[in-house]
């Protein structure tokens, strides 16, 4: 594939997408692909769901954008819907556009939050605690809270004010909490880094050493929230009673269009009654594109369908579905089967096959399931994430599965 005027940034599969329906992709050669991957992650509706294509229309013909210098009724609509019915606790959300913007926003309510309420000497708290394999997005600030080098590789210096601890180690992360830290950030389900759940112990004494310390819990639930892994959020599917101070989400909440927002607890900080929320003034934070009519208008769709459709419950069981099937076949290219509701991993066993070389286990099995007609994701070196859209229809589930039995099964 010829690509002379884009940077090549990504290596990207021998396919071209020209249409999709539902969890099928058509590529321009006319073959069908059952959808296991559904734009990673991101559209929790499947392709062209017919609410969705509806109200993205219906705004395009009234209003795309307009700024933020007006007042836009969708945001609040929205803000209300993600509030009440997915996040559960009271507090505020700020609109941008992708996951790695929602966590340099809310990387950005912990410096101040560390300036609220600094250390002893009166100076400010600013390092935030992150974990090793967690991914957090591309941005300067989101790169750096990114516990993974290869991210990194040749951007240093990095933004200062990151540490990262093995994740699930509770004992590593109190270890490094010290009198500059201000907040800990976690994926309730590290995606990106091989789809590890943390544990409920874990998630649990995050949150009371986050208590005791004055410290924000940070949950980035980009890949993890609204209703992918089981629950509406992330961590509800791992520990329901934690309660967060900032919540990054993107992906799923647009059904695949850009679409992006951080949520601040309303909960108060100090002796002066002063909410978490309020500190984000006017002019503190801002984003041209960010809750525009046309992506709030769609965003709205989505979560809507989500709820009217309990598609949460049906992710948790479709997700203990894929992983009772999967471990039936008894592979022994399969170590393990990871994950919660519709974020699934499939830990290859190493050694178990041959990969070519040059090439990750991961990444090779995901090119054989292309090749059979089954779209999938690898997570790491060694996991092949299955995320398809929430709303898949069981018997696409079966077909997808069958092809991937019969991948797995040539392997070994
Ligand atoms: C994808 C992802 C991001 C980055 O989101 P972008 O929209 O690509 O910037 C951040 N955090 C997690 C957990 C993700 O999965």
């Amino acid at each position: 594939m010829i690509q002379e005027h884009v940077l090549p940034t990504y290596g990207r599969a021998p396919i071209t997408v020209a249409k999709g329906e539902g969890s099928y992709l058509f590529d321009t050669e006319g073959r069908r692909y059952v959808d296991f991957c559904a734009g990673i992650a991101t559209c929790s509706l499947g392709h062209c769901h017919p609410a969705v294509v509806e109200a993205l229309s219906h705004q395009a013909s009234q209003l795309m954008h307009c700024s933020n210098l007006y007042n836009i009724p969708q945001q609040e609509e929205l803000a209300a819907l993600i509030c009440d019915k997915m996040i559960g606790i009271p507090g505020r959300i700020f609109f941008c556009n992708s996951g790695a913007e929602a966590n340099d926003g809310i990387i950005k309510v912990a410096r101040r939050f560390g300036h609220r309420r600094p250390k002893a000497d009166g100076s400010p708290r600013y390092e935030v605690i992150t974990f090793n394999k967690s991914f957090h997005g591309r941005t300067l600030g989101s790169m750096a809270a990114t516990g993974q080098t290869k991210i990194q590789v040749e951007f240093d210096p990095l933004l200062v004010g990151f540490k990262y601890v093995d994740f699930n180690d509770l004992e590593a992360l109190k270890a490094a909490v010290s009198d500059i830290t201000c907040g800990i950030m976690l994926e309730a389900v590290q995606g990106e880094g091989g789809v590890n759940p943390a544990t409920p112990e874990f998630l649990r004494g995050v949150a009371a050493l986050c208590k005791e310390k004055d410290l924000l819990l940070m949950i980035d639930e980009v890949q993890c929230g609204f209703g992918r892994t089981g629950a509406t959020m992330g961590w509800k599917a791992v520990c329901p009673e934690v309660e967060p101070d900032l919540v990054s989400c993107a992906k799923g909440i647009g059904g695949g269009f850009p679409m992006g927002c951080f949520w601040v607890s309303n909960r108060v900080m100090d002796d002066a009654g002063t909410e978490l929320s309020s500190i984000m003034g006017p002019g503190s934070h801002g984003s041209t594109f960010g809750g525009t009519p046309i992506a709030c208008a769609t965003s709205l769709a989505v979560v809507s369908e989500i709820v009217k459709e309990n598609l949460t419950e049906r992710a948790a069981r479709l997700g203990e579905y894929i992983k009772t099937t999967v471990e039936s076949w008894n592979l022994p290219c399969v170590e393990t089967v990871r994950g919660l509701g519709l974020l699934r991993g499939i830990g290859l066993r190493k050694g178990s096959f041959t990969v070519p070389e040059g090439s990750m286990p991961a990444a090779y099995v995901n090119s054989l399931c292309m090749k059979a007609g089954l779209l999938a994701c690898p997570a790491g070196p060694d996991t092949l994430r299955l995320i398809p859209a929430l709303n898949v229809p069981q018997e696409v589930l079966e077909e997808g599965l069958a092809i991937l039995k019969s991948v797995l099964q040539e392997l070994a």
